[in-house]
């Protein structure tokens, strides 16, 4: 993309309305604006990020044999009234009526109708495990909306349910999952820490959150520093053997962490002084266990191997996408602007054209920009140098491709890499293998 046509409105002021970094820098990089309290437009910059990240969530549930399915946005109040949530739910659940004057909410969560689906769908022991998923918008009237899309009102939400024959079956789907967000987060690249979480009425330990550590998370967290070293990208455990899961289960119990909700002390005390680590965290996923309290309240049974029909036991797994964004942000910025992971950049690098117009700087930008002119953003406007270098670190490309009119003469350029700061004086051959364009 040419920055010159580019629909990227960038901020020069700082918002007034924005009280952290994340948020402030989503708007000043022009990756999303706000058009009503807690509901913002992704512009194009916003969408890709925002696209990857589901990319990266999508390719990993399928790699644990999630299969996705896409429900609509607005559900019927009836499914609701079977499980008995309607009335439960509360005033975050945005209540709609049709012309016929029939009651419809924009789902907020997708528990009621993934079970009514299942059971209209599966009648066999035999069809089990099943695991569906979506990545769709959600409401929650939430009553203080804040941070920009980290607490939104309309959000993008991966949603996962997972259905099994037994309690004992229940439990490797919810540890298979929980390796599927380890790999997530690290594709990512971020640090998200599996926390012991609160069940609600439910009660039993299958249910943990996962939090971005940062200062201005919302959560308080208590957790063994080898939740930091632990490397989810290299590690051998598969997904599909329980002994493997086994193995993450016995990790999981010997290796502490807990929200605040349900620290305690006296486990706390077990973990060694020195590798106590405490702070703040950002919730980005939450995956739970509830047993068969959807699949009984709404009637929905199968056939078992002796022929009597049973309940099945049921999980949910949730990862806000749109929430994400946010949170990268919040885990990896500094005073100059984001510094994006390069698997979630929305360009893998840009190219500064210092002297737009100088023959040899425009032929040495083109060649560059055409080696992939879909993941490059040229930064080919007729600014000053130092406004290219201050929008350049704003939006946070991973690598900038920094060509000047001394240099292009010379077949040299300049690449820096935003994260570290680093620059690296190469030749054209050395910088397009640098950034992997050749
Ligand atoms: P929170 O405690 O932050 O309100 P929750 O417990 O209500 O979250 P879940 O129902 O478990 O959240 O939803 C799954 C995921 O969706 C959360 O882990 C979070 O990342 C994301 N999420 C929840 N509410 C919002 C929101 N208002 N805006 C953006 N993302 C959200
Ligand atoms: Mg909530």
């Amino acid at each position: 993309m040419r920055l010159s046509q580019a629909f990227q409105p960038t901020l020069k002021e700082i918002p007034a309305e924005a009280q952290i970094a994340s948020h402030r820098l989503m708007l000043r990089a022009g990756l999303v604006r706000q058009t009503a309290s807690g509901i913002y437009t992704w512009l194009p910059a916003g969408l890709r990020v925002l696209r990857r990240i589901a990319t990266i969530v999508r390719e990993e549930q399928d790699a644990v044999g999630g299969q996705e399915v896409l429900m609509p946005t607005l559900q019927s109040a009836d499914l609701w009234k079977r499980s008995g949530r309607y009335d439960a739910y509360g005033p975050e659940m945005l209540r709609i009526q049709d012309r016929q004057k029939r009651e419809l909410l924009y789902g907020p969560t997708n528990e009621e109708m993934v079970t009514d689906l299942f059971g209209s769908t599966v009648k066999s022991y035999r069809e089990l495990p099943k695991t569906l998923y979506h990545i769709q918008w959600k409401f929650r009237d939430e009553i203080r909306p804040r941070f920009g899309v980290m607490r939104g009102r309309e959000f993008y939400m991966k949603d996962g349910y997972s259905f099994d024959a037994s309690y004992e079956e229940a439990g490797y789907s919810y540890f298979r999952m929980m390796l599927s967000y380890l790999r997530i987060f690290h594709r990512l690249g971020v640090k998200a820490v599996p926390m012991a979480a609160d069940t609600g009425p439910i009660g039993g330990d299958l249910s943990h959150e996962f939090l971005v550590l940062a200062p201005t998370g919302e959560s308080e967290v208590f957790y063994h520093h080898d939740w930091d070293l632990m490397d989810w990208g290299t590690s051998p455990l598969d997904p599909q053997k329980s002994e493997d899961l086994d193995a993450l289960k016995e990790i999981v119990s010997k290796t502490y962490s807990a929200t605040d909700e349900k620290h305690d002390e006296a486990s706390w005390q077990n973990v060694p002084e020195d590798k106590r680590r405490s702070g703040r965290g950002i919730e980005v996923g939450h995956i739970f266990y509830f047993g068969t309290k959807y699949t009984e309240a709404m009637g929905v049974s199968v056939s078992g191997a002796d022929g009597t029909a049973f309940h099945p036991h049921m999980g949910s797994y949730g990862i806000g996408v749109s929430r994400l964004v946010g949170a990268i942000i919040e885990a990896s910025h500094d005073d100059h602007g984001i510094i994006w992971p390069d698997n979630v950049a929305p360009y893998r690098a840009a190219i500064l054209n210092l002297r737009p117009g100088d023959e040899s700087c425009d032929a040495l930008c083109e060649r560059f920009y055409q080696c992939d002119p879909e993941g490059l953003l040229y930064d080919d406007r007729s600014e000053r140098a130092g406004v290219k270098f201050n929008d350049a670190d704003l939006m946070g490309h991973p690598w900038q491709i920094i060509i000047g009119p001394r240099g292009a003469k010379n077949g040299m350029v300049e690449l820096k890499r935003r994260a570290t700061g680093e620059r690296l004086e190469l030749s054209v051959d050395e910088a397009l293998a640098k950034v992997g364009l050749n």
